[in-house]
């Protein structure tokens, strides 16, 4: 349920990044999330069915919501999550690409991964999933570094991380919170749950 005062303040089209968890396989330097005080927050999670009810009645036109994390294809509900949504919205999945899902049961044409190859990450893996994927009906974006090593991933797709930066955006947290930024979602993270 979102707070009434920021209902109201809401607009139409926002993208909801759906901070599902923050736990992440990697811990990567430059992380977002360590922006605060340069250490992972921790933050309780809301369950699948609280997910889809937060999505379902938010208060104004969704325009998109991306899922992503920490690592969100590690999260125990991602695929259950991502296939319904899939057919009531465009889904963005921030990844880095280290788990597989088959998402037989989503509407894949409403699907586009983006990721990012990490410092930190097994390349094999990466490219194995990225393989996969593609394999089956996925769409992925993936960053400049490794383009030159993956055929056909300089294809346009109806998002991009440029289109992304200069998007209305709201951060909902794992436990449900919503932010603006990330800096003020782990300012709270820490505050709240790192004691
Ligand atoms: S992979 Fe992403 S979420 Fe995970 S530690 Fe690295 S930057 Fe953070």
């Amino acid at each position: 349920m979102i707070p009434f005062g920021i209902a109201k303040r809401l607009k139409k089209g926002y993208r909801l990044y759906c901070f599902v968890t923050l736990k992440c396989n990697l811990n990567c330097s430059y992380c977002t999330h360590r922006f605060y005080n340069k250490k992972m927050p921790h933050c309780p999670e809301m369950s699948l069915e609280e997910w889809k009810e937060l999505i379902d009645t938010f208060p104004v036109k969704i325009r998109e919501v991306v899922i992503t994390g920490g690592e969100p294809t590690n999260w125990y509900h991602f695929a259950e999550l991502v296939e319904y949504l899939s057919y009531k919205y465009f889904v963005t999945v921030f990844t880095n690409l280290n788990f597989y899902w088959s998402l037989d049961g989503a509407n894949k044409s409403k699907i586009l991964f983006v990721s990012t190859y990490h410092q930190k990450d097994n390349k094999k893996k990466f490219l194995e999933n990225y393989n996969l994927y593609k394999k089956n009906g996925i769409r992925i974006k993936i960053d400049e570094l490794i383009n030159q090593e993956i055929e056909g991933s300089r294809t346009k797709d109806w998002c991009s991380l440029e289109s992304l930066k200069k998007d209305k955006r709201l951060l909902i947290y794992p436990d449900g919170t919503l932010f603006t930024d990330a800096y003020s979602g782990a300012k709270y993270c820490h505050e709240r749950y790192n004691k």
